[in-house]
């Protein structure tokens, strides 16, 4: 009988599982005389944070040339979301090539690489406000639900969806929406979940809820387990990505968490963290140990990434990204197109990107490790799978998607960078009449009639 013989795998494959060792921040000039103790304490790592570009240049010195740091001084003058990068991020970042650092892109903006915004970018893209029945609260879903109890966050990601109303006001967005803050208000939410028989699922995010004392934290979880057809609870956190440490650290956050993961199993409902890694550069040997910590209490991660152009929008990162996330035990869950956000046009890719991508990831791992694709449709349709599009325009960057479960005979647009379009393509939406034809058009091959657009 003739066997098949598997090759030895080429061990380049397997480097998924090299996690950044040792004490890598002290490459960091601030950081050269910071023991482990202390880059692991979360408080320190507060304090620390990077928050102008004057201590963005006290902290890492001469590690990069000056005429980077005016680039970045007018990076975030120009910047909608405020500036907030934890000493992880930064002790994380390879300097010898700041311009293309994944970690780098997504948290300190630089002029010298934006471009102009889509005409069709609208603030709050996905229309969050619309399905906002008391402050803090996005009842969109039939079933579920997505509660905001704050508005900061460890770190400001550069393409925050919500950077209509998370962090501080900038120079560039005064007014940000107003959420609920304080226990006080948060009433309402918990007043209006409790009677809505339909809602099972709650996403308590934020802002995120790393923020949260956890007093407060066991407060909502209470509140919300008390409440008889609430089944599952997710609290969402980009903490793990951007400061693990706290994981380890911060043992009353930590506590409280396992204390309501513990209570919601208790009466057999799922208590579960739901986290945010985009690059593998993220994931260390901190993170290892602080999910190892999450594990074994029993405490399930699952994660989003967000497709981001020079971060992961190629096979081999993605790929080893979702490799070193489940090597972590965290278990990734989606992996979004980036929202329609002002200011970081530079970052997004094309639907025809994540569709490619998906194909390359899976076959790759285990099928429950293996993230769904998302395009979160601008205009309030929610999530859909990107392959599911009614119509997609490749050579003008429009996807058209219809939501029959969310808003029925309503359609939704997705538009791909323009700069990656054809030169063609880039004179006509230079065209505002050519724009609405486009578009028409698009909306009139998806079988919709004139005007169906959400
Ligand atoms: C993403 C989201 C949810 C949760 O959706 P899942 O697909 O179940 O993860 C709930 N409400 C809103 C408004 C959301 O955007
Ligand atoms: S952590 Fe989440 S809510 Fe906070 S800035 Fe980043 S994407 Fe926005």
């Amino acid at each position: 009988m003739q066997h098949a013989v598997k090759p030895p795998v080429d061990p380049a494959t397997l480097a998924y599982r090299n996690l950044r060792e040792g004490e890598f921040w002290r490459a960091i000039p601030a950081y050269a005389g910071v023991d482990e103790a202390t880059f692991l304490d979360h408080i320190w790592q507060g304090r620390q944070s990077i928050k102008t570009p004057e201590e963005l240049l006290e902290t890492i010195v001469d590690l990069v040339p000056p005429s980077f740091f005016d680039d970045a001084r007018e990076g975030f003058r120009r910047a909608p979301m405020a500036v907030r990068v934890s000493p992880y991020l930064i002790a994380s970042i390879d300097w010898n090539r700041p311009y293309e650092d994944p970690i780098r892109r997504q948290f300190i903006p630089v002029a010298s690489q934006l471009l102009s915004d889509h005409p069709r970018l609208t603030f709050d893209s996905l229309h969050e406000q619309d399905d906002s029945p008391v402050p803090g609260l996005i009842h969109r879903y039939i079933d579920k639900a997505l509660f905001l109890p704050l508005n900061t966050c460890p770190v400001y990601c550069r393409f925050c969806t919500r950077s209509y109303a998370i962090g501080p006001d900038t120079e560039e967005v005064d007014h940000k929406a107003r959420l609920a803050k304080t226990p006080k208000e948060w009433q309402d939410a918990f007043a209006y979940i409790a009677a809505r028989p339909e809602l099972e699922d709650i996403v308590i995010s934020g802002g995120d809820t790393y923020q949260l004392a956890p007093k407060m934290l066991a407060l909502i979880g209470d509140a919300l387990l008390a409440i008889p057809h609430v089944r599952r609870l997710r609290f969402a956190t980009k903490g793990p990505a951007v400061m693990p440490m706290k994981i380890l650290t911060d043992h009353a956050w930590t506590d409280a968490l396992t204390t309501i993961v513990e209570r919601g199993r208790k009466c057999g409902k799922e208590v579960v963290l739901h986290t945010h890694f985009n690059s593998p550069n993220e994931i260390s040997w901190i993170t290892q140990k602080a999910m190892r910590v999450l594990f074994e209490r029993g405490i399930y991660v699952r994660n989003q990434t967000v497709l981001i152009r020079g971060v992961n929008d190629d096979a081999a990162t993605m790929t080893t990204l979702v490799k070193r996330l489940e090597y972590v035990n965290v278990h990734p869950y989606y992996v979004y197109m980036h929202d329609l956000v002002k200011g970081v046009e530079e970052l997004r890719t094309s639907i025809q990107t994540a569709v490619d991508l998906e194909k390359h990831v899976r076959g790759a791992t285990a099928g429950f490790n293996t993230p769904l694709f998302i395009c979160d449709a601008p205009g309030g349709g929610g999530k859909r799978d990107v392959h599911s599009f009614e119509y997609y325009d490749r050579e003008n960057g429009i996807a058209v998607y219809t939501a029959p479960s969310v808003k029925p005979g309503k359609f939704f647009l997705y538009f791909d960078p323009i700069d990656t379009l054809s030169l063609a393509a880039q004179v006509r939406w230079q065209s505002p009449a050519l724009q609405d034809q486009m578009v028409a058009d698009a909306i009139a091959r998806s079988g919709g009639p004139i005007g169906a657009l959400a």
